[in-house]
């Protein structure tokens, strides 16, 4: 608690009782510790493919630069730390434009299935690299109001998922149902699960059940947090089944209009 405290006087100024202010400041604490833990986490996340690129220059022009061998491989990994450099920066810009409200959801007409398909061709190679059979299937209308843009965004981070965190050979369902006032998006894979505690963290900023096994595959820790934040601007929930060592399945269920002050 922050104290105020000031002494209530009487007409000839002697002290007759004190005020107090209790001020709870508990809320206010939190949101500091999450900003400094913020800062703390895009420091190192920042610090370490820097470090990187550094040391494999230095050490090339040192004298590596000499063996062909060498300087292929050592500018693959500078090429690879430049590469995460920059999806982190793009990840965190994206991040802080949704969080501070500063993007605009361009609200259209939009089927769902049409995305989703979309989506589902752009990210086959990558599934086929793994020998992942991804599959979309639909039933009813799903026409809503939404973002076209933004549920890109949200299906390829989903799906992305899927296919990073499922081992080869591994199935990829994604589902798309729509009902009389809703359509929902379903994304279920045969992958390594989520423990049932860490459900509900895999959505903060930078959190990472694994954080090599993600950092191995490009990922950046913060693509299911841009996911919730685009999910509440459609106002849909979001609902995740997972067992550890069998799959996942990430539910998302969107109202097919949206109230009518947004238009
Ligand atoms: P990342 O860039 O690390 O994938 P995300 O915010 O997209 O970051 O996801 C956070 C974490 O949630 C991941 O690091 C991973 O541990 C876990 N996760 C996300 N999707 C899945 C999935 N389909 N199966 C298992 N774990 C997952």
């Amino acid at each position: 608690y922050d104290v105020y405290g000031a002494p209530v006087l009487d007409a000839s100024g002697k002290i007759r009782g004190m005020t107090l202010v209790l001020h709870d400041i508990t809320e206010q604490k939190k949101l500091e510790q999450v900003r400094k833990d913020f800062v703390a986490n895009v420091s190192h996340e920042l610090k370490t493919p820097i470090t990187s690129i550094k040391g494999f220059s230095e050490t090339l022009l040192d004298g590596a630069m000499d063996e062909e061998k060498l300087r292929e491989k050592f500018l693959k990994i500078i090429l690879k730390e430049s590469e995460r450099l920059q999806s982190l920066i793009h990840d965190l810009l994206e991040l802080s434009k949704i969080e501070r409200s500063y993007f605009q959801v361009h609200w259209a007409e939009m089927t769902l299935v049409q995305i989703a398909d979309e989506v589902v061709t752009m990210l086959n190679d990558k599934a086929s690299t793994k020998e992942i059979n991804l599959t979309l299937a639909s039933s009813g209308d799903s026409t809503m109001q939404g973002d076209p843009e933004r549920m890109k965004q949200i299906l390829i981070n989903i799906i992305n998922n899927a296919i990073t965190y499922t081992p080869a050979s591994g199935k990829i369902e994604v589902m798309v149902k729509g009902n009389q006032s809703t359509v929902e998006l379903k994304v279920t894979d045969t992958g390594i699960g989520i423990e049932e505690n860490e459900i509900p963290r895999v959505f903060e900023r930078f959190y990472r059940v694994d954080r090599a096994r993600s950092r191995n595959s490009g990922g950046t820790g913060l693509g299911l947090a841009i996911v919730k934040h685009l999910a509440e601007a459609h106002h849909a929930s979001i609902h995740v089944q997972s067992k550890q060592g069998e799959g996942t399945t990430f539910t998302l269920v969107f109202p097919k209009e949206q109230i009518d002050e947004i238009f």
